[in-house]
Order: structure tokens, then sequence, then C-alpha cells
């Protein structure tokens, strides 16, 4: 079986990188501990091994289908997630009176990484159920969790998001799902939701459907959009699945990658009526579902950082293995060829894969701590935690999936022929990351919201948090051997960011939206690529630190500080030409006339 995670850098960007085993200071992790984690994630690797990455390719290649009205899986998945909730995580960051574990969000991450990397679109399914039994937990009532979430914290029931329609997928102001009051308070839905992941299935009991609609006669917009809970089966008195809810599956997308998650196209009312309940008030789905959202975005960003993990390892293991050609300078051709590994080219490859994928783990790692200091981190530095992970969630959910496109793109490029083949699982992991820069908020939509909302969020409170620790990581870096090259390199990179927000910023107003937001892209790019240089200035300090102690583990660390000194000599200098078109406020795209297409 291919490698598919690097437990040793989880470990070290967990516990080396970010303070994670100081959480259990916090009363909520206080019956916590380092080994506790650790165990805990030794377990989602031999879970993910075993029940998740056995049947990955299965997944990809017996596409979901239906007979006879049910939608029909690989028996092995069926297998996978009940080995998923027999491990108990559906409910490990819950609260140990629901069955949970209360595990930091962090260490949550970490164990749902194992899943993305073992198999993603099988991992799609628990993984949607979470998020959609976290945000019950925020905003149903009591009643509702106890009929709701509680199935889906014990893995008996799964849930999912069904935000899209046909016509109205970036655009959700759009939506026309209508829900009728009914006389005892419930709704009556009809409507169509396209793109349902996991829509659809025999995996679990019942499937618990969060649907955003608008109320009969509401307002337009984003102000009409509720949000409702709505069983695929009604549940009955005694919280069992009865009768049908008219949720009516009309076909099924057949999709380029994560073919083993179903996505559904749904009808609602459709041969009877759909009964859903609303969750809070009217009027507030959508900000509602934002909480999912927000969740679902980091979640994206990792599971790009995991695929393009597993994408790097496969590569890495048959560069050293596949030889082919000699070193320019070696003249004798009876001398053997040397492993690929070798060549200067083939090792750019492979730290470019690095840089981007570990990289990116310890952005989606950091983000992740944000979200348990924003719920028990100390009281006067939640706000700014939150303001903090408001700013980078669209960088957590971009970044990740455009470099790990190209992360596996290089790992295709490493193996050759062999790399295009469905011999192996590169390909299978490209056309999987093909997705995340479409779904949960496509990439044009994460700039609109970085530089339109997010970066003057709070007058700019967000941005000048993340300026003040970066800069607390460059002072604290002083003096570490090796690091100069790193610390000037992302310096004159965050030179570039501050001059440029500087120049357009401002401009706002007078620009007018369109032009103001018409390279929202170079600013995701600009930030994105200096966010993460901070990141590899946080693994090479990390490393240099530990460099003069470490023994067997010297290799790893000498990998970091060479990755780190690859990303700022061949990565951040990138960031000036972003910045530059940024700050100029350039018309080309604006100027385009579609007929001159
Ligand atoms: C495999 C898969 C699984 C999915 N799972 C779910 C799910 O479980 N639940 C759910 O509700 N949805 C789901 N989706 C839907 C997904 O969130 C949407 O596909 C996504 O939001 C984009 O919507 P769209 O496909 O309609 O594209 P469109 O909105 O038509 O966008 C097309 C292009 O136009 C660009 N664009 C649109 N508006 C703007 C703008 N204002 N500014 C700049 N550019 C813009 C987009 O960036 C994109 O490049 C899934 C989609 C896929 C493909």
């Amino acid at each position: 079986m291919a490698p598919f995670l690097n437990r040793r850098d989880l470990s070290f960007q967990l516990f080396e990188v970010l303070p994670t085993a100081d959480l259990t200071s916090r009363p909520r992790f206080a019956e916590h501990s380092r080994e506790v984690y650790e165990d805990v994630l030794n377990l989602a690797y031999s879970v993910a091994e075993r029940y998740f990455a056995n049947h990955a390719r299965e997944a990809d290649l017996s596409e979901p289908h239906v007979v006879d009205g049910r939608v029909v899986l690989p028996a092995a998945m069926r297998d996978a997630v009940r080995a998923f909730r027999d491990a108990g995580f559906f409910s490990a960051h819950h609260d140990e009176d629901l069955g949970g574990l209360q595990l930091p969000w962090v260490v949550m991450q970490a164990v749902q990484a194992n899943f993305q990397a073992a198999n993603v679109s099988t991992s799609g399914y628990p993984f949607l159920t979470i998020g959609n039994a976290n945000l019950q937990r925020v905003f149903a009532s009591p009643e509702q969790q106890r009929r709701y979430m509680l199935p889906l914290l014990e893995g008996r029931w799964f849930g999912t998001m069904a935000l899209s329609e046909p016509h109205a997928g970036s655009g959700l102001a759009d939506i026309t799902t209508t829900a009728t009051p009914r006389p005892d308070g419930t709704y009556a839905l009809t409507g169509t939701k396209m793109w349902i992941s996991g829509g659809e299935h025999e995996l679990s009991e019942n499937i618990v459907h969060l649907v955003l609609a608008r109320i009969a006669g509401g307002p337009a917009g984003v102000k009409g959009i509720s949000l409702f809970l709505v069983p695929r089966y009604r549940v009955q008195e005694d919280g069992t699945p009865g009768e049908s809810n008219h949720v009516v599956l009309a076909g099924l997308n057949h999709k380029m990658g994560y073919r083993g998650t179903t996505n559904t196209l749904l009808n609602f009312g459709e041969g009877g009526e759909t009964i859903g309940e609303l969750v809070g008030e009217p009027g507030r789905g959508l900000a509602q579902m934002f909480h999912m959202m927000n969740e679902a975005r980091i979640g994206v960003g990792m599971g790009a950082v995991m695929l393009g993990t597993a994408g790097y390892l496969e590569s890495l293991a048959y560069a050293r293995e596949r030889r082919q050609g000699r070193h320019a300078s070696q003249k004798d051709p009876a001398a053997p060829p040397v492993p690929i590994i070798e060549h200067a080219d083939v090792r750019r490859l492979l730290l470019r894969q690095k840089v981007f994928v570990e990289g990116g783990l310890a952005l989606g790692l950091y983000a992740s701590l944000l979200v348990d200091d924003t719920q028990t981190g100390p009281d006067d530095g939640r706000a700014d935690a939150g303001l903090l992970l408001d700013l980078l969630t669209p960088i957590v959910k971009s970044w990740p999936s455009r470099y790990s496109q190209e992360a596996l793109s290089d790992a295709i490029q490493v193996m050759g022929g062999a790399g295009y083949t469905r011999d192996f699982n590169v390909e299978m992991y490209y056309r999987d990351n093909r997705l995340n820069p479409i779904h949960e908020g496509t990439e044009g939509i994460q700039g609109n919201d970085l530089l339109g909302r997010k970066l003057t969020q709070a007058g700019g409170r967000g941005l000048n948090i993340l300026l003040g620790r970066m800069q607390a990581d460059l002072d604290a870096s002083e003096g570490l051997d090796d690091l100069d090259e790193i610390r000037a390199a992302l310096r004159q990179a965050i030179t570039w960011n501050t001059q440029a927000l500087g120049a357009i910023l401002p401009r706002a107003a007078e620009l007018g939206p369109d032009l103001f937001l018409a390279n929202a892209n170079s600013a995701l790019e600009m930030l994105g690529h200096t966010v993460v240089g901070w990141m590899w200035l946080r693994q090479a300090a990390t490393a240099a630190r530990a460099l003069p102690g470490a023994r067997a583990d010297a290799d790893f660390y000498h990998g970091k500080l060479h990755a780190a000194r690859f990303y700022a000599t061949h990565e951040l200098p990138k960031v000036r030409a972003h910045a530059d078109l940024l700050a100029s406020a350039d018309r080309t795209t604006t100027d385009m006339h579609s007929e001159w297409f």
C-alpha cells in the first residue's frame, strides 16, 4: 500500500511547532496529555490504513450508481464508517456527557487528516456528519439536538449541507427552495438542491439534511434565507426513522474525482410533503450556515493538503527506486543509471511538493488551533483569535487547494509515464483535488471575501494581528543559525504586502467595487504565499532549535531547514508580481469586452 501520511511530520507540527500539548492547561482539556493525543492519532492512522486506504481505488473505479432506486456503494465503505464509529470519532470533539472525548479542534483536524489522506471520498460521509452536528450544537434547540444531533454523534445517522441549487451556486442569495409554514410549527419544503454530497446512500439509518430555504412571503436576498433540519425519513416519537419524508433523488452527478462520495440532485416535496424544522430565527440561515462552511473551509484546505501529501509520498518513494539516466558529469556509459532522486530537476519537483504540502499542513493546523482559541482560549484573546481566523479562512481554504494541485502535477511529473497511469494513485489524487478550488466557495469567491471584507473587517484589526504575529516570530528567530535568508525573504514579502495593501485599500471608494475587486485573486496569492512563508519560518526556527540535540531525527530537521530555504528562494520572490498588480489597480480584465474573446 502506498504511504499516505507522514506521521512524524504531524507530531512535529502539532507538538513542536504548535503548543498543542499546552492546551491541557485549559479546564476543558485538563484530563488530556500529549500521550493521549498521540494515542488518538495512532488509532486514527491504523483505522485509516486498515479500513479507508484499503478501498480508495475501488471507490474511485466503482462510481456510485442506482439499482432499483437505491444507491450502490462498495461494501468496504460500510466497514469503514463502522470502524470510524467504533473508534468514537463521530463525537470525539464533543462533551464527555455526549459520549465525546472533548478533543481540541486542532487534534480533531489532525485525526481527520489521516482519513482524508487515506481515502478522501469515503471520509466525506463522516466529515459532513461531524460538521452538521457541530452546527446543530450551536444553533439547534435542545429538543432538535436530542432528535437530530445525538444520532449523528453516535454515527447512526449521517448529515449533509444542502445550500446549492441548479441556478444558484456562488450566488446563494438567489436560492428559491421554499418553506411554507404548517399548522404545527413545522414547514413544508419544496424545491431542488444541486450538488448535495452524501445526499443519498444506504450507509446510515437516516440522513439529516441542513437545508437553506426561503420562508414563503419573506424578503428577497440573503435576509430571506432560513435554515431547516430535514430528515430523509421522518423521525417517530421513539426517535427511530419512520416513513419517507419525500426527499427524492432526482439524479447522481458523475464526477471527475471524489467519486466515492455520492453527489446528488434532490427534489423536496415530490410525491408528498417534505417536512422540515426551522433552526433558530427566520432569516438567519446563511449566517448560521457559515458556522458549518467556515469549519468546512478549513476542512477543505486540510483535505487538499492531505491529497497533496499522499501524492508527494508516493512520488518520493518512486523517485528513490526508479533508476534513469546519469549525472551530467558522469561520462561513463557503463556506469549504472542513478535513482531519479539524484537529478536536480527531480529534487526541484519534490521540494516544490514538500513546501506546498507541509506549508499547507502548518497553516491548516495553525488555523485549527485558532478555532480552539476562540472557544477555550483566555477570555481576553478570543476576539483577536476570531478576527485572525476570519482573515486567514479564505487563504486556508484556497491556498492549499491551488498549490496541492501544483504539487500533484509535480508528483505525476516525477513519476513520468507511470504517474499518468492508473497503476499508481497520483492521477486519482490529482482528479480528487481538482474539486477543492471549487466547492465551499470557489477561489474567486474567496478572493472577493479576502479583499472585499476580511482585510478591512474591524478597521483592519485582523491584518494588524497577522502582521504583529509574523513580526514576533521574525524577532524570536533572530540569532538562529541558517535562518537569515529565510528571514530576509519573508521581511521583503511582508513589505510588498503592506505597500500593495497601503496602495489599494484606501482607493476602494474611488475605484468602486467592481474595479476594486478586479484583482482580488492577486490579494489571495500575495497574502497566501506570504503567510505560508511565515509558516516555513516557524518550522525552520523549530528545526534549528531542535537540531543540536537531535540524533535519529537530524535528517528530518535538516529537511525542514532546507525546504524553508527553498521556499524563500523559489517561492517568496513571486509575491512581488502579485503585489505590483494589486497595487496598480490594473484594469486589463475589466477593460476586456465579452465580445473580444
Ligand atoms: C463535487 C461537488 C460537491 C459539492 N458538494 C456540495 C454540498 O454538499 N452542498 C452544497 O450545498 N453544495 C455543494 N457543492 C456546490 C459547490 O459549493 C458549488 O459548485 C460552488 O459553490 C460553485 O457554484 P457553481 O458550481 O454553481 O458555480 P458558479 O457559481 O456558476 O461559478 C462559476 C464560475 O464563476 C465564478 N463566479 C461566480 N460568481 C462570481 C463572483 N461574484 N465573482 C467572481 N467570480 C464569480 C466562480 O468563481 C466560478 O469560477 C458541490 C459541488 C461539487 C462540484
